[in-house]
């Protein structure tokens, strides 16, 4: 591994004492047990990390709190320049940081550092947003009077993230939080806590630098039970929280419960509809890379393809061609296109998937299995599989976290496809293939895609950070990144302002003393 420099991205990274059993970095909010970070690359075992005690998590609110009293006051375009220098960190780190996500979480080298880059490019919109953050003037219905809307930083955001993107999450939250003039708290997955801590590392760098407290930005390490303190409570006024739609359930009927504000970016269930007019070989590339990219572990995954009956045979045969040129393996050498599953859990998951498969009523077009033997040491590789299958089944409604693929048949109009496409619980990302501007205008109009996302010739899967990311139903309703998602983390005000010497009020009320 070392071939692949990951010892020296550790150390520049801040994470030094590896293997010793003592915590690593700079996070100040960690004194509890051990928890064992292993990579699912080779199986082993890259640092161990203290966790975060419910001590430790008081600790980290004081701090944020104490924080939020000053960083709430400094000019929003001040706040921006903080994550201009945070921006210019990370492209000092991008190369390690993106080593540490491959190796730790199992996605391709390429798409570690494609996810640095989505955390730089997310600073780069923050920082112009920090001019941005516009409030509305409306017209008084009374004379003399002046109307506007302003928007002020909430407090502490808590953000509670998933495996599969252990840092850009975090950094979509984070860069509009802080121009926004919210404090943050941060628990990752307990599956990639390095990744946190290496982010707390170059954070504090910036921090230290511009003499600000660490309180901006504390993280907390550990699984789902500091993830309650957080969502529970009531000094965090929103709860931002990427991951299943099982957890989701359940952090936002704590949240409501408190009527707190959350922000939920769950499961999909993604779909390509490949209509009589698609261009074959856009949509196999799309489809290939939707299904298999990050070993079909993104909340974008492309799980379904919805393929008109015309086209049926020519897609399947296609798709299953492409899937014998697939190299799975190490995922930092660049040559794999798929590397493994976040641990074995996962690969016990897919297991379980590829057999109700087969008792369900679906139909293995390429089997699967799990991978074992030399370069197969964590026990993590699976192979991609493609099963035939109808909407309806049990299986098919479910997101599973791995990679396989549907593949389902429509007749008749697109109208047909899109019912298939909406008929799950999920709605998160969707695509259609097609040159017909009728299939394309009607899949995106109001009868079209239920979905959070829906794209025209490209995949299901990825974003740009420019748009407002999430999906409704069950993948939760929340937006983050670009566009006016901005607005979740801010408190909205509204401001009269009597400038006469008389006080009429609203309605022609008469109130005379
Ligand atoms: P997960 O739900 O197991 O864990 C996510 C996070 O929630 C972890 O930090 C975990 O510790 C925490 N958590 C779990 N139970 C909790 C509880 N009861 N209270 C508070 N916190 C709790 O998800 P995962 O396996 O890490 O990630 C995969 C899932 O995330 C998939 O369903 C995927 O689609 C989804 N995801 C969605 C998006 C999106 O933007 N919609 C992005 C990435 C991942």
């Amino acid at each position: 591994i070392d071939n692949f420099g990951i010892a020296a991205a550790l150390e520049q990274l801040g994470i030094q004492e590896i293997n010793n059993g003592t915590s690593t970095g700079n996070n100040s909010f960690a004194s509890g047990a051990l928890l064992e970070s292993y990579s699912p690359v080779d199986g082993q075992l890259i640092a161990k990390v203290k966790m975060s005690t419910p001590d430790d998590y008081q600790k980290a609110i004081t701090a944020a709190q104490e924080a939020f009293k000053t960083f709430r006051t400094m000019p929003a375009p001040q706040r921006g320049e903080i994550v201009r220098q945070f921006g210019e960190k990370l492209r000092e780190n991008k190369e390690a940081l993106g080593k540490l996500v491959s190796y730790e979480m199992g996605k391709s080298l390429q798409e570690g550092y494609g996810e640095v880059q989505e955390m730089i490019d997310i600073c780069d919109f923050a920082v112009g947003l920090s001019r941005q953050l516009y409030g509305l003037t409306m017209h008084s219905e009374r004379p003399g009077h002046r109307m506007y809307e302003q928007y002020h930083p909430l407090g502490i955001v808590g953000i509670i993230s998933a495996f599969n993107f252990p840092v850009a999450v975090w950094a979509w939250n984070t860069a509009l939080a802080w121009i926004c003039g919210d404090v943050c708290i941060w628990k990752p997955s307990e599956k990639t806590p390095l990744c946190g801590i290496a982010c707390q590392n170059i954070i504090a760098q910036v921090l230290k630098e511009n003499k600000l407290p660490e309180g901006i930005c504390c993280l907390v390490n550990g699984n789902h039970e500091i993830g309650h303190l957080i969502a529970s409570d009531t000094r965090i006024p929103l709860i931002s929280a990427t991951g299943s739609t099982r957890m989701g359930k359940i952090v936002a009927q704590t949240v409501a419960a408190r009527l707190g504000k959350s922000l939920l970016e769950l499961g999909g269930n993604n779909a390509i509809i490949v209509t009589p007019d698609a261009d074959i070989k856009m949509t196999v590339i799309g489809a290939v890379f939707g299904a298999v990219g990050t070993a079909g572990q993104r909340c974008t995954s492309t799980r379904r393809l919805i393929i008109h009956e015309s086209m049926y045979d020519q897609v399947k045969e296609a798709i299953v061609s492409a899937y014998g040129q697939l190299r799975i393996g190490n995922p930092l050498d660049q040559n794999n296109h798929v590397g493994p599953l976040i641990d074995t859990d996962a690969v016990r998951m897919y297991s379980e998937a590829i057999e109700k498969i087969k008792a369900q009523g679906g139909k293995l077009l390429v089997e699967g299995g799990v991978l074992s033997g030399e370069g197969y040491e964590s026990g993590c590789y699976v192979k991609p599989a493609i099963a035939e299958a109808s909407n309806e089944l049990e299986i098919v409604q479910h997101e599973t976290f791995a990679p396989i693929l549907y593949l389902l048949k429509y007749s008749g109009g697109v109208e047909n496809a899109i019912d298939q496409q909406n008929g799950v619980a999920q709605g998160l990302s969707s695509a259609i293939m097609t040159n017909n501007l009728r299939e394309a205008e009607r899949f995106l109009s109001a009868e079209g895609s239920d979905c959070g996302i829906a794209n025209v010739n490209i995949g299901t899967s990825g974003a740009e950070i420019g748009g407002a990311f999430g999906g409704e139903k069950e993948t939760g309703g929340g937006r983050e990144s670009g566009s006016d998602a901005w607005k979740v983390y801010m408190r909205r005000q509204t401001n009269t302002i009597n400038y006469t010497t008389k006080l009429p009020l609203a309605q022609g009320i008469k109130f005379d003393l």
